[in-house]
């Protein structure tokens, strides 16, 4: 058999959408779990809306999710005298004509377009359900399903995987390759994604653009493994999946008609999962926060913008209200005792303990030795260290911050109490 080639073919007019991102991934899989190729071409020739910025902003997308393409990027714009040469040639043969300017196709009379879609079947279409076509504006620019499709089979491309927004545009691309006497590609139609609402997945929904997942702390390795199962499924309950698992697994009979469900819940879900089997050394790189705040808050945190937000919540004590010292079973009284005799305690300490069991020994000392209650101890000093109502322990804490700090936040709360 011969060698499978996909292909990548986004127009760089904006921002890499999610969606996109998608469609890249299912074109990689296919092709390497074939141990075929994937190409990326971009599609620029709508001059007015290309951007390099959009170029640049879908490569480093693909780069940070890890879809390595092959071979050079193309530019439909290099091509396009080609395909030019290609509509007049069409033109001579009185396959297509000239009109106000623009290159019109001549869809032909009474012919069925029949072809196995890798996704949805078998798809017919008539050509009497077609009226001819343009395939070069009147500004001398090809139609871009008239570039992509020569491109594609210049390409040697053999399986085209797109959205289904797509499919109608196909039987023209199949007169067209047929008209230029090109070998047709297989085609599978992906299905839409959508949101829970089934709304179509758009700006106004929520973030769409991949940067965007990028900087709110989501990890490629997750959203691979999300995007993976937006229309695909493996056929069992697994539901983590690397993308050399994937590319192992990954079948194009088990990738679904119906729309997919973008379900955000599922991304945190999974990105909490990789988020948990990093090491505190990687997260602290990558979030840039401590490995101190990286061990109290891995197993709160789903992204690493979340790690950074609980660690940076931590670190800039915010102003508190006194009240929220006292626990509820307490009093101003016996809080004061216990923040005094907890400064008084840990101010002795010369070396301050490296282990959270110590400062939980301290704490409980203190209790002890007062006759006070968890409450009048472990809530205050929590409270005094973090400013929050809800934190790590009082015990964890202590543990992170370091001696100098623990104590300041702790005459602080007492400054409060007075
Ligand atoms: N440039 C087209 C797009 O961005 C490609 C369509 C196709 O995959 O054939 O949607």
């Amino acid at each position: 058999m011969a060698k499978i080639i996909t292909r990548f073919p986004p127009s760089p007019t904006g921002k890499f959408h999610i969606g996109s991102a998608r469609t890249a991934l299912f074109n990689y899989l296919f092709a390497k779990h074939n141990k075929g190729d994937f190409l990326l071409r971009f599609e620029d020739t709508d001059q007015e809306r290309s951007t390099k910025e959009s170029e640049e902003d879908i490569k480093n997308g693909m780069e940070w999710l890890g879809l390595k393409w092959d071979g050079p990027i193309s530019h439909q714009l290099n091509n396009m005298e080609k395909h030019l040469s290609l509509a007049l040639k069409l033109v001579n043969e009185g396959l297509a004509y000239e009109k106000e300017g623009a290159i019109w196709f001549k869809v032909p009379q009474n012919q069925r377009i029949e072809f196995t879609d890798l996704i949805r079947g078998k798809v017919v279409f008539e050509s009497k359900e077609f009226s001819d076509f343009v395939i070069v504006r009147s500004n001398k620019i090809p139609i871009y399903y008239f570039s992509n499709a020569i491109d594609d089979a210049e390409d040697k491309i053999t399986h085209v995987l797109r959205g289904e927004e797509h499919l109608s545009n196909t039987p023209k691309q199949i007169f067209i390759l047929e008209a230029l006497g090109y070998k047709k590609p297989e085609y599978g139609h992906m299905p839409l994604i959508l949101n829970e609402d089934r709304t179509k997945l758009s700006k106004r929904s929520g973030s769409v653009s991949l940067a965007d997942y990028k900087e709110k702390g989501y990890l490629p390795e997750a959203i691979i493994n999300f995007l993976a199962l937006l229309g695909w499924n493996p056929g069992n309950e697994r539901e983590f999946f690397t993308l050399e698992d994937l590319i192992k697994e990954f079948k194009i009979e088990r990738v679904q008609k119906s729309p997919a469900i973008f379900n955000i819940e599922k991304l945190n879900f999974i990105n909490a999962h990789y988020l948990r089997g990093k090491t505190d050394k990687e997260l602290s790189k990558e979030a840039n926060v401590s490995e101190k705040m990286v061990e109290i808050f891995k197993e709160r945190a789903k992204t690493l913008k979340e790690l950074q937000e609980l660690s940076q919540g931590i670190i800039e004590l915010k102003d508190y209200d006194f009240r929220l010292l006292i626990f509820k079973k307490s009093d101003k009284k016996k809080t004061k005792i216990g923040l005094e005799k907890t400064l008084e305690i840990l101010e002795k300490q010369k070396d301050w303990p490296k282990a959270e069991t110590e400062f939980e020994q301290i704490l409980k000392n203190i209790m002890e030795e007062n006759g006070l209650s968890f409450g009048d101890v472990f809530w205050p000093v929590r409270v005094a260290l973090s400013g929050l109502e809800k934190s790590p322990s009082p015990t964890e804490l202590l543990w992170a911050l370091s001696k100098e700090e623990s104590l300041e936040r702790l005459k602080e709360a007492l400054k409060k109490l007075s």
